[in-house]
């Protein structure tokens, strides 16, 4: 007799993704979902940009893990460190296997600061930082407001940056503080992103252009950062013109993440996916392992990651479980993806598109791709208890 714990659906990660999942799974009457994730403290990720702004603080963005996992729904609060998906086994750190129905993989990605060498080194002290880690977040905020003149640099990778252009947050924010402050004209600001545009929608990335350089912000695209050096605050770049080296007075960085490396430790990742889990882009069944499924940040699906595109995959994954199950045709994610991005302290706009680019606005009237201030409160303010309140609890 197998005396390992059987879960019907187990869910790896209980981040935005996997308590969305849990919670709609038991909302629509799977009895036993059980969650696997080592944090005692949940994050609404999106604040950390406005904690980089100065707009809110960490306290307002966590809760504590036990508060958000749903009613009924066992919690292992360890580390998956490998899957046996032929087995249909997952070993945790502390050494329990757990078997499973069906799988869901949603671990999300990490910081990979092997990736340009003195990064993390740099974020050690007071002239570099990112909003990408809540230990930095505060002081993302308290370098860029103290910054009266000299060089600002932000960076934006685009190798898994969850929500990619929220990177811009912190930028606009800090170019409208020091306009108001009257330090702008004092302040060299250089904005390096290294995709081909500042989003990935035609309109909004006008519109981020137009108020860039408002600013006087330099923008250069196609632009990667390959080295930091935190002790002579300099930057080595590559960029269209070549490979040069910037000084900095500030230095901002949304830094390439990558995928935890159990998932290829385990065979979950295929050619091409960089290590993230090999899934349907638009089933999000796994490419070789049918009652395995990803979702969320850790999953490659070919569209930028963001927790607003958790809110169409979600149900797609909590569909498919069932309609696997019962034989029926699989439900399918279009790749629709947003990205709220301030372009000053009151404004912000929201770019939604499909992964082809295409827009789809949630609204057809008015125009969410321009920036309005109804739209930062929406964002700043409403955001957060939808997440808390409904979309943790399975309500889309
Ligand atoms: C600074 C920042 C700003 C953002 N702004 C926005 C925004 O404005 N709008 C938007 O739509 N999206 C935004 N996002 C993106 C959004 O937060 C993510 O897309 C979303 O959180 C992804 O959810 P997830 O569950 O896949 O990953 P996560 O939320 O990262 O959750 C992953 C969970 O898995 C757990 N885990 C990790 N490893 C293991 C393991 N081995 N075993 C078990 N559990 C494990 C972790 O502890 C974590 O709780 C932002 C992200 C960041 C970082």
């Amino acid at each position: 007799m197998d005396l390992r714990p059987h879960h019907d659906v187990l869910v790896v990660g209980g981040g935005n993704a996997g308590i969305s999942l849990a919670a709609r799974l038991r909302r629509d009457g799977c009895r036993d979902v059980a969650v696997v994730d080592p944090r005692r403290v949940h994050h609404y990720r999106p604040l950390l940009s406005y904690v980089a702004s100065g707009m809110a603080t960490l306290d307002d963005l966590r809760r504590p893990q036990a508060d958000v996992v749903p009613e009924g729904v066992p919690w292992y609060p360890d580390h998956v460190v490998a899957v046996d998906a032929a087995r249909s086994v997952v070993r945790l750190a502390g050494g329990l296997e757990l078997t499973y129905g069906d799988l869901a993989l949603c671990p999300g990605s990490e910081v990979d600061w092997d990736a340009v060498p003195g990064a993390e080194q740099a974020m050690a002290t007071p002239h570099a930082s990112t909003s990408y880690l809540p230990e930095h977040a505060e002081g993302t905020w308290a370098m860029l407001s103290a910054l009266t003149t000299g060089r600002a640099v932000f960076a934006i990778s685009d190798r898994h940056v969850p929500c990619a252009p929220v990177g811009l947050k912190p930028l606009f924010t800090a170019c409208d503080h020091w306009r108001r402050t009257g330090v702008l004209d004092a302040v060299d600001v250089e904005l390096l992103v290294a995709g081909p545009a500042l989003v990935d929608h035609a309109e909004a990335d006008r519109e981020l252009r137009a108020a860039a350089d408002a600013y006087g912000v330099r923008v250069r695209t196609g632009t990667t950062v390959e080295q930091v050096d935190g002790e002579r605050r300099t930057l080595r770049v590559r960029g269209a013109d070549g490979v040069e080296e910037l000084a900095y007075d500030a230095l901002y960085l949304a830094p390439p993440h990558r995928a935890p490396a159990w998932i290829a430790g385990s065979g979950l990742d295929a050619e091409g996916t960089d290590g993230f889990v090999a899934v349907d882009p638009e089933t999000l069944q796994h490419v070789a392992h049918p009652r395995v499924w990803g979702l969320g940040d850790a999953a490659e699906v070919r569209t930028v990651p963001s927790g607003g595109a958790l809110r169409r995959q979600v149900p797609v994954v909590a569909e498919n479980i069932a309609a696997r199950r019962r034989g029926r045709t699989l439900s399918r994610y279009d790749g629709y993806t947003v990205a709220p991005v301030t372009t000053s302290r009151s404004h912000l706009l929201l770019a939604e598109h499909d992964r082809d680019g295409r827009p789809e606005p949630t609204l057809r009237f008015p125009d969410l791709a321009r920036p309005r201030r109804s739209l930062l409160v929406f964002d700043r303010w409403l955001e957060p208890p939808v997440y808390w309140h409904r979309l943790l609890r399975g309500k889309v």
